[in-house]
């Protein structure tokens, strides 16, 4: 049988022919196709201007170094998020500080926000966890003046939170382009914020500092530059930017897909008490529906997490974590040895749920297949005592 993958990108012909059309203009890098991009987001988003660039990571980074931050300040992460938005923080010289997630959705705690917060808090960074929108509300309500609120909607590209779409909810938000995420450029990310003098600044930051991209300087005659701070190369390429020309057009058919087949893991589901799906909220939203994720009761399993995915992939099937707790990496744990003490609900999550298949191409069967397979798993490793 063939391998079913965690994840699999929907290409169609239209992302193949523009490709094409692009490797054979002559004008592979930065140009007509990412403004074109832009242009688009601006329009789906209600945005004045937005920046695509190589990936989300980069657009956190080029935000971040906007905000100048830097040694002292502090930025308030969920434990449970990915692990590049922290190592940005760390490599500016700041310090990232560890929240705990709610058990349920894995989103950060807006009580802890407010025990956390200082007045060395420059941001905080909470994540639209798998799809589902983060309470920004609640944020709001606890945040001191000045401090920025970033959201990472890496996840939630489509999503919206009370009626509004994500992305146009609050200061500034990144998106990511991954293969893996709901609209694909192969890499890529999305800056948006509403400071058009950050955005500007940051657009600055992504061509080394001189502010135009190759296409502005060699095809368009504007060869005189200047630099008025280093910047990166955080550039996103017009190859890229074709993939993203047909992937956005198709974004609400993925998730009305995506949606369909989450429903139908819920209902294969429902009476497996060992598997519980989070990630869910009660308030007005729409989930994007990035990924599915489960937290499966490792308390009454003689098995560990590793080998239980290693069991699916003998089966045949692919899954992702999602995600481990970042304060139990290495590097972390050694920087910020005390973090452990308070996130107690980021541990547990980050040692028991796996993300299972989610793609629009997958087929029922396919689920009905994982659903089995974990069923399986699960009955031939209950501890002797639940037997
Ligand atoms: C994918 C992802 C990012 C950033 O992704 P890039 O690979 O840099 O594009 C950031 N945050 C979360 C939660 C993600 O899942």
């Amino acid at each position: 049988m063939s391998f079913i993958p965690f994840s699999r990108p929907s290409i169609g012909k239209e992302e193949i022919s523009e490709v094409v059309d692009s490797l054979e203009s002559g004008w592979l890098t930065t140009g007509p196709k990412v403004e074109r991009l832009e242009q688009m987001f601006c329009t789906r988003l209600d945005l004045q201007d937005c920046l695509a660039v190589n990936s989300g990571t980069a657009a956190w980074h080029l935000l971040a170094k906007c905000l100048d931050l830097g040694k002292g300040d502090e930025v308030i992460v969920p434990a449970i998020t990915w692990v590049s938005m922290v190592n940005v923080i760390e490599l500016l010289g700041a310090t990232p500080v560890f929240a705990d997630v709610d058990i349920d959705t894995a989103m950060l705690l807006p009580e802890e926000v407010e025990r956390l917060q200082t007045d060395r808090t420059k941001a905080i960074l909470p994540v639209h966890f798998a799809g589902a929108a983060a309470n920004l509300d609640s944020y709001k309500s606890v945040m001191n003046e000045g401090v920025l609120l970033v959201e990472d909607a890496a996840h939630a590209l489509g999503g919206e939170y009370r009626g509004v779409e994500i992305g146009s909810c609050s200061d500034a938000a990144i998106f990511s382009f991954h293969p893996t995420k709901n609209v694909t450029t192969g890499e890529g990310g999305l800056l948006v914020c509403k400071d058009p003098q950050i955005l500007q600044r940051a657009r600055n930051l992504s061509l080394n500092g001189v502010g135009k991209s190759s296409w502005e300087r060699l095809e368009q005659g504007q060869s005189e530059v200047d630099v008025l701070e280093p910047g990166y190369k955080y550039n996103m390429l017009d190859i890229q930017a074709a993939l993203g020309l047909h992937q956005l057009p198709k974004l609400d058919g993925f998730i009305e897909k995506r949606t369909e087949l989450a429903e139908y893991y819920d209902f294969l589901l429902k009476d497996i008490d060992e598997i519980r799906p989070i990630g869910r909220v009660s308030y007005e939203h729409k989930h994007a529906w990035h990924i599915y994720v489960v937290k499966i009761n490792f308390d009454i399993l003689d098995i560990s997490r590793a080998q239980f995915v290693f069991e699916l992939k003998k089966q045949h099937i692919g899954v992702g974590l999602h995600f481990k707790s970042v304060h139990q990496f290495s590097y972390y744990k050694n920087k910020y040895p005390h973090a452990n003490n308070t996130l107690t609900n980021s541990t547990e999550l980050g040692e028991s749920v796996i993300s299972l298949p989610l793609f629009p191409a997958i087929s029922k069967q396919d689920q009905e297949y994982v659903v089995t397979c974990l069923k399986k798993i699960v009955g031939s490793n209950l501890k002797r005592k639940w037997l």
